[in-house]
């Protein structure tokens, strides 16, 4: 386990894309002044609770953080950085999106101490930026590369959305070739997901959209494997790729058992065996009363965690903490199982690891799920 890290949750956008079903919403001005001083709050009445700790990362996610005004948020990380133990040479990411990305802000960005920006290009397909509901088109996600790159300050970090009805190969391979001009360290590659409670759930009820079958979705996943492995590119995480050297040091932290703590409505911590979270409610949040959700992990609810998370990884699951269940044969006889069903392997062990091949990474959520149930501590 390495240094706690830092979230921020700016749960703003500028628009509600149909799809999503994260914690973000269109502000008004009154709002988002309320929410600033709010984050500010939090910030400063949590930090003498860590003074002993030494955070190395900072990761300002959302929504659209970028739709605040660059000096908004540097005041915030300011403060942030007044209150906390944050290393020098900490990894400080701003997610953007590429509608509003201004030169000026991106100056005042690299004079705060961001690092690293984590730019949510998703395609470089009008038709499926309009289909995902997405104000930019590809000209804008150009313009924003370009932009980025011209700093030679940055870290870059790009988002693809794969599995949109109708997508083929071509298409795909079309947005990550022409992200590859831009040489991102990084990349995340997400499969876009029928969620409840979003737009696009109403309409596959509806029959309106016919969602990408597995097989095909799959066969995107596959050839996003292939292509970025070639292009240099190590597969680190189900949905994550990153030159060498690269990986993102603070989502790492969700998969290796790490700290962190989270500011912002929605925003989720994890301090030892507690987890809390502050309610995806902005109402509560501006007013100021909002009551943090606790909830502390058992044996087995840690352990259940570590699998899940480990197994989306290159680095895998340590075997060595199933010494805390009771039996851990019928867990290996499931791995035994898992990978005669199969032509190929799903699973494998090296050292003290249980790894996911990528023919298993495709099978993930019914791997871990018969493995779970041999999780008896
Ligand atoms: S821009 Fe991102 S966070 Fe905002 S609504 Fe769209 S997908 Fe969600």
């Amino acid at each position: 386990m390495g240094n706690p890290g830092i979230y921020i949750h700016i749960p703003f956008c500028l628009k509600k894309c149909p799809y999503c079903d994260f914690f973000s919403q269109v502000a008004n001005e009154d709002e988002t002044r309320r929410f600033l001083h709010q984050l500010q709050q939090e910030i400063i009445n949590k930090a003498p609770f860590y003074t002993t700790s030494t955070f190395d990362t900072v990761y300002i996610g959302g929504g659209t953080p970028n739709r605040l005004k660059s000096s908004a948020l540097m005041e915030c990380l300011d403060i942030l950085k007044k209150s906390f133990h944050i290393t020098s040479n900490a990894e400080i990411t701003l997610e953007l999106n590429p509608e509003c990305i201004d030169p000026e802000d991106l100056k005042a960005y690299e004079q705060s101490g961001i690092n690293r920006l984590s730019l949510g290009t998703q395609s470089f397909r009008d038709e499926e930026l309009k289909f995902l509901g997405r104000i930019h088109n590809a000209r804008k996600n150009l313009d924003a590369l370009q932009l980025i790159c011209s700093t030679h300050v940055f870290s870059l970090a790009c988002d693809v959305i794969t599995g949109l009805p109708g997508q083929s190969v071509d298409d795909l391979q079309m947005s990550l070739d022409i992200l590859q001009k831009f040489s991102p360290e990084h990349l995340s590659v997400y499969t876009l997901t029928v969620e409840k409670e979003t737009p696009l759930y109403q309409w596959v009820q509806k029959g309106r959209i016919n969602p990408l079958d597995e097989e095909k979705v799959n066969m995107l996943w596959k050839f996003a494997h292939d292509d970025l492995k070639d292009k240099g590119y190590s597969h680190y995480e189900v949905s994550n790729f990153a030159k060498p050297g690269y990986h993102s040091r603070h989502n790492s932290k969700y998969w290796d058992d790490s700290n962190y703590l989270g500011f912002g409505p929605s925003a989720h911590s994890r301090w030892g065996r507690t987890r809390f979270w502050n309610p995806p409610d902005l109402k509560s949040y501006l007013d100021g009363t909002y009551q943090p959700v606790y909830e502390n992990m058992n044996d087995e609810q840690w352990l259940t965690e570590r699998l899940m998370l480990g197994l989306r990884t290159e680095k895998g699951f340590n075997l060595n903490t199933l010494s805390i269940i009771k039996h851990s044969q019928p867990f290996f006889d499931t791995i035994s199982r898992l990978n005669s069903e199969t032509e190929t392997r799903l699973l494998k062990v090296e050292g003290n690891f249980l790894k996911a091949t990528p023919e298993g990474w495709m099978l993930l959520d019914s791997i871990i799920e018969e493995l779970t149930e041999k999780i008896d501590c």
